[in-house]
């Protein structure tokens, strides 16, 4: 029953509802009725990050378990790179002058987004890169991607993760790696024609990289944050998610400054 009301609300008065614009909806009146599907994974000591940290994830105790007075207390310190796990890459990551991390409009952060599935051709193959015709080939069927949306694409890799060796295409770490890591990617001329042609707020998908493994001057980074935007990488559960009709919440830690960090990333999803 509440799943009906749910997905009867229209598109317009659940963003107005979440994004608070409005003095007309109380948020809180919709979105503690919403199923919320995490995007993230959680940081562990598995975590994967680039070849290129020798360090990942590090989480210390700083105390643990009952105290002198009765009560238990417990407190970690954390150590990370920027770029790994479930993460945000800042525009600056690849661009001078372009946004920090503690810089991204939240605007930008949020809103609608659409899940365009290319795990059929990129689990037949490791550097699958995705192409404008799979994106011409999704709007056939759902129509256009509408102005200011996040798009997010599903390779199907996360059914790896957090394999080293399956996920990378290698389990070398180190510099030696980068020459054999295979995995997809988005290609130079989708980013190209996204930016271009639709309005997008930024791009995400369930791979370790916007590049796919055998890039060497990783266009695609540079050209999506070279326009202000951001990307998301390492993203799960994109299964869940229909093709459109898709509410995004990502919010990554805010470090001044930073090129990136990790990124808990949040959809809902409702009718149109
Ligand atoms: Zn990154």
């Amino acid at each position: 029953m509440l799943k009906k009301v749910r997905n009867a609300y229209p598109a317009w008065l659940l963003v107005a509802a979440l994004t608070a614009c409005s003095q007309h909806y109380d948020p809180a009146v919709l979105s503690n009725d919403l199923d919320w599907i995490d995007l993230s994974y959680s940081f562990d000591a598995s975590t994967l990050y680039w070849p290129n940290n020798t360090k990942g994830f590090e989480h210390f105790t700083e105390a643990e378990g009952e105290t002198a007075l009765g009560y238990y207390y417990s407190s970690y310190s954390i150590c990370t790179p920027e770029h790994g796990g479930t993460h945000l890459d800042a525009p600056i990551h690849f661009a001078k002058n372009k946004s920090t991390l503690d810089q991204i409009p939240l605007s930008r952060l949020t809103g609608h987004a659409v899940m365009i599935d290319v795990s059929r051709k990129a689990l037949a193959d490791r550097d699958y890169q995705v192409s404008v015709e799979d994106i011409e080939n999704w709007e056939k069927e759902n129509g256009s991607i509408p102005d200011d949306t996040i798009v997010l694409f599903r390779t199907g890799y996360e059914q790896f993760y957090p394999n080293r060796e399956q996920y990378f295409g290698t389990s070398k770490t180190g510099p030696e790696a980068i020459p054999e890591l295979h995995f997809p990617g988005i290609s130079p001329a989708t980013a190209q024609w996204l930016i271009e042609k639709r309005s997008i707020k930024a791009l995400g998908l369930d791979t370790p990289s916007l590049d796919y493994g055998q890039s060497k001057e990783f266009k695609t980074h540079r050209i999506l944050l070279g326009r202000d935007k951001p990307g998301f990488e390492n993203l799960t559960h994109l299964g869940r998610l229909p093709a459109k009709g898709i509410y995004i919440v990502a919010l990554p830690m805010k470090i001044a400054k930073g090129s990136g960090g990790p990124l808990r990333i949040i959809a809902t999803v409702f009718a149109e």
